[in-house]
């Protein structure tokens, strides 16, 4: 019997939420259309679930969560971690449907209260933490990627197949097209510049790519940047819709710093900010902040980086 079960259709955020569970009770995992248990068990699993079904080979919200009620009847679990990536969101409302009791997603910590396990979540647009508890007996919680650590501690768990009983997928897939590769991975860059509306045209982000080649960085920028101009691709967002960066630099340029955007950033190292408006809230979490016009600015910036 197992206080927590640990699922994710990604291995890595199930090991975050794995190394996690270890300090919350006994935690077992689930693993669906997979059987890479061993791994699990590195990550401190005392059980590993396993459910193998040819259903399972592509994802389907309404089959998983069947597969994982299912499993979470098997273990007896009152708490189901899940990551809460775009697939995870859903899963985690369809299983907690199916086992009658709460849910929420998006969370971004967890803690105990009176001997039960409450999620911290932004709230008011990001301007707030709240801190939500489950009612139910049973709980459903989806936690952010990259929340916890991930640290191995290997436990000598045991398998367990479950004989799974579940119907075709409500939906065929008729057609798949790949998504246009992600050029950047700005959750792993050292030096990050980080660009926003500041920039009055597409054409004038040179400037910034020729500032992050000169600190051999990657570009990140506001969410409207990406999701509302489609200057960049999504995969540079950093936020609360976006990524978490953690780089050792970080230079913000034309950004204003509301709060959805800057919890992407509180790990950064070492923040400077380059806005022309000198009360930016960017400013607040900036360690060096430079008052000027972007376009004078970056650029005399990139060539004293050159020489
Ligand atoms: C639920 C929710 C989720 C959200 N999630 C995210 C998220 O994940 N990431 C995100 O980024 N946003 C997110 N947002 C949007 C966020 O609230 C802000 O609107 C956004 O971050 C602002 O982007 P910005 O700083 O580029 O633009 P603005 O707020 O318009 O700021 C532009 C800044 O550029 C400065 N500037 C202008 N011209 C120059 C110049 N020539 N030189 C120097 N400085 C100049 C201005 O002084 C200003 O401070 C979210 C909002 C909501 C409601």
């Amino acid at each position: 019997m197992a206080d927590l079960l640990v699922f994710s259709e990604q291995d890595q955020v199930a090991f975050e939420l794995l190394s996690k569970a270890r300090d919350l009770g006994s935690p077992a995992a689930a693993l669906l259309g997979k059987a890479n248990a061993d791994d699990y068990f590195a990550y401190g699993a005392q059980q590993v679930y396993i459910g193998e079904d040819a259903r399972l080979r592509d994802f389907h919200a309404d089959v998983y969560a069947d597969a994982l009620a299912q499993i979470v009847q098997a273990s007896q679990a009152t708490v189901v971690l899940i990551g809460s990536t775009k697939r995870g969101k859903e899963l985690a409302g369809r299983l907690a449907q199916k086992l009658g009791c709460g849910a929420v997603t998006d969370a971004i910590g967890l803690e105990t209260q009176d001997g039960k396990i409450t999620a911290r979540r932004y709230a008011l647009g990001g301007n707030t933490i709240a801190s939500d508890a489950i009612t139910s007996e049973r709980q459903v919680i989806a936690v952010m990627p990259r929340t916890f650590e991930a640290t191995p501690q290997p436990a000598s768990g045991k398998t367990v197949r479950v004989d799974l009983k579940l119907r075709d997928p409500r939906v065929k897939i008729i057609e798949r097209k790949p998504k246009p590769a992600a050029t950047a991975n700005i959750e792993s860059a050292e030096n990050l510049v980080v660009v926003g509306k500041g920039f009055g045209k597409q054409e004038d982000l040179a400037i910034a790519e020729l500032f992050a080649q000169a600190l051999r960085g990657e570009i990140g920028c506001t969410r409207a940047l990406a999701a509302d101009y489609h200057w960049l691709g999504e995969e540079r967002i950093v936020g609360i819709s976006g990524k978490k960066c953690k780089p050792r630099l970080m230079i913000s340029v034309g950004v204003s710093g509301q709060i959805q955007h800057t919890v992407g950033v509180l790990g950064a190292k070492l923040i400077v900010a380059i806005n022309k408006d000198k009360s930016a809230p960017i400013f607040k979490i900036a360690d060096y902040g430079l008052v000027g016009d972007l376009y004078q600015v970056v650029p005399r910036l990139t060539e004293k980086l050159k020489k």
